[in-house]
């Protein structure tokens, strides 16, 4: 999901003390961070379960994670970069930024009361789209070591999480707009095109 900068500093700091033998992986890496945006047909396909809690997971979350803070983002499903695998990592705004991993989330519970905001996804660059989300969520979600717990979130932790479930399920925010409003996005996003701009 893209928003207003949220880093989370420390996890920066981690990636920039590299050695010269994370730099080299890094490269070897580079063609996973490619960001993928509307009109990739990966984005409407939906991402399948992790079922290995391997060095290959923890370096696609890695990844997913450089790509989020280099695109200023606050969310990221693995779809994004091509990957179709159940993985999400996201900024938690209401814990300094700490940047979460959840593999195979799941929302088991969604709360009756709903409320509607402007979001931006990283793969529709340029949109902002009014969506109707569900205020809390419970979701369950297993880390990196296959561990599962279960969160409680409510407001904009919820949105975003909601915002990067629809990605696995090949779901982006024109899908979930309003006929008018997705004509009114397309159209912009033309125009911008027709312009020029990115
Ligand atoms: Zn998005």
């Amino acid at each position: 999901m893209a928003n207003r900068t949220r880093r989370a500093v420390a996890a920066t700091g981690k990636a920039v003390a590299a050695t010269q033998k994370a730099v080299a992986k890094k490269a070897a890496m580079a063609p996973l961070a490619t960001l993928r945006v509307l009109g990739d047909p990966v984005l409407k396909q939906k991402a399948r379960p992790v079922t290995e809690f391997d060095a290959r997971l923890a370096k696609l979350a890695e990844t997913m994670i450089e790509v989020m803070e280099r695109e200023e983002g606050i969310g990221l499903a693995a779809p994004q970069i091509g990957v179709l695998s159940c993985v999400l990592v996201w900024a938690d705004p209401e814990d300094r930024d700490q940047v979460r991993v959840f593999v195979n989330p799941c929302i088991t519970r969604q709360s009756a009361e709903c409320s509607s905001a402007p979001e931006g996804c990283l793969s529709v660059p340029g949109a902002t789209v009014e969506v109707v989300r569900a205020e809390a969520i419970t979701v369950k979600a297993q880390d990196l070591d296959g561990v599962e717990r279960t969160w409680e979130l409510s407001g904009l932790q919820a949105r975003i999480v909601q915002h990067e479930v629809d990605h696995l399920e090949g779901r982006l925010i024109l899908d979930r707009a309003s006929p008018e409003e997705r004509r009114r996005v397309l159209r912009e996003l033309r125009e911008r095109a027709l312009a020029g701009g990115s």
